[in-house]
């Protein structure tokens, strides 16, 4: 049997920062990935046609995180700035957005009482448009149904955003997958073991001894003296990987929410919204399927990029239905009857229903602010949770979040085996 000091679980980059630190501190390390890729909610595919890289996963690098900037900096890797201007449909027409400035709104968040964002609407007592396109933002940034998201944690987010210029976009230039392949190669060089397509079906453990088995039927089973697990939210709620006996952090986990998001990329021949869109940032709108869209500007490639978080996300298309709804919606808004004609291709991924994420990224509900620091406590100096979604900054969804999971799991694991 296969044993090592430490088993990541999960080739996210959260799963690779730890591997790697612990690697480079000198502990035998071997990750377990699921997929035959690494990189996790990170995925970008390249068209022939096109020189930017479309992404399906993270896109943004949302502000001047010094972490996550580092990382960019020692990869090698070129940040580009998000620019230009914001447009609205309403009413049949495209044109500046009226509506005022909705993002006041959320610096006025209250951290007590902890209300649903649905609650916290109601007793703001905005104009309804207002109050409409603050809901949108949310739901959209956030994957997450207003119904159930916590102003508190809304709040520290705010305050976390505030703090590196988080609304400040940038997005690398050779694709956001170059990232975790960076960080994969410097765990390599430090000697640890990857093993791709080995889905890890259940975790057994007692202090200082962990016996993981997978669905790999060339590694059935591999034992450590640790393990670092950064399986999404998704899939710890939905139960596929058994934790035997238990551990408390699955309490916080099933405290916490897993969001919905969808998203299209549509590669056309020419850039045909410039004329009624020049130097197109984001388009709002509130159609259906996908009521947000952006551009790559300054970046000169010919994509939109169509999303819906939350519940619309939930109730949106996927696949083909999607492409063809999409296209209808952007034929209706710029009023062509030729989108078909000139779209090259359209790229997009499943989130939800991707058995090895369940779920776009995570949230924190009403009365959850504290479930995701009571993920970070370990089960016996054995057990570590990392991801995402175990962020205690206010950044959780991000890549950023569980680069910074990833380093502080590495870290428990390293204090705990001196
Ligand atoms: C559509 C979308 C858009 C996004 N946009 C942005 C953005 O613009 N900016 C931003 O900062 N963030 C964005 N995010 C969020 C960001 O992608 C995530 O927060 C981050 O990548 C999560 O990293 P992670 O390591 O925690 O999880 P993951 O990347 O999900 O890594 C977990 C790994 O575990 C593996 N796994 C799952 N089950 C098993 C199993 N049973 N056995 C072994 N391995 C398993 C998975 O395959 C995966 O590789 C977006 C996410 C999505 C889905």
């Amino acid at each position: 049997m296969n044993i090592s000091d430490v088993i990541v679980i999960g080739a996210g980059i959260a799963g690779l920062a730890a591997a790697r630190r612990l690697a480079e501190a000198g502990c035998s390390v071997t990750v377990l990935e699921a997929r035959e890729r690494v990189g996790g909610r990170i995925l970008t595919v390249r068209a022939p046609q096109e020189d930017l890289p479309i992404e399906l996963g993270a896109e943004f690098v949302h502000g001047r995180h010094p972490q996550l900037l580092a990382l960019i900096e020692e990869a090698g890797l070129t940040l580009f700035e998000r620019e230009g201007r914001p447009f609205c449909y309403e009413n049949g027409k495209v044109g500046d957005c009226s509506f005022g400035d909705f993002f006041g709104v959320l610096d006025d968040l209250p951290a007590e009482p902890d209300l649903s964002f649905t609650e916290f609407l109601a007793q703001a007592k905005l104009p309804p448009r207002v109050a409409e396109r603050t809901k949108n933002y949310v739901e959209g940034f956030n994957a997450a149904d207003a119904n159930r998201i916590g102003t508190a944690a809304l709040r520290k987010q705010q305050e976390a955003e505030e703090a590196i210029e988080g609304d400040r976009l940038f997005r690398v230039l050779e694709g956001y997958d170059r990232l975790p392949e960076h960080v994969l190669q410097r765990f390599l060089a430090a000697g640890g073991e990857l093993h791709r397509n080995t889905p890890v079906t259940s975790i057994d453990w007692k202090p200082d001894q962990v016996r993981v088995q997978t669905a790999n039927a060339e590694l059935p089973e591999l034992s450590a003296r640790r393990v670092v697990i950064t399986l999404p939210l998704g899939v710890l709620q939905a139960g596929s990987v058994a934790i035997r006996p238990q551990a408390d952090a699955m309490t916080a986990a099933g405290k916490l929410a897993m969001g919905a998001a969808t998203r299209i990329t549509l590669l056309f021949r020419e850039h045909f919204w410039e004329c009624v869109t020049p130097e197109l940032s984001f388009l709002l709108t509130q159609e259906r399927p996908l009521p947000t869209w952006w551009s790559s500007f300054p970046n000169n490639a010919s994509a939109l990029t169509g999303w819906a978080g939350g519940p619309r996300a939930a109730a949106a298309p996927a696949g083909l239905p999607l492409q063809q709804a999409t296209l209808a919606m952007l034929s209706r808004i710029f009023e062509r009857d030729d989108l078909r004609s000139l779209l090259i291709s359209g790229h997009t991924h499943d989130w939800q229903t991707d058995p090895f994420s369940l779920g776009a990224y995570s949230y924190a509900p009403k009365g959850a602010l504290h479930a995701s620091e009571e993920m970070t406590r370990h089960a016996e100096n054995t057990l570590f949770f990392a991801g995402e979604h175990t962020d205690t900054t206010g950044h959780w969804g991000t890549v950023h979040a569980a680069l910074g999971a990833g380093l502080r799991a590495a870290d428990q694991v390293l204090d705990s085996l001196r």
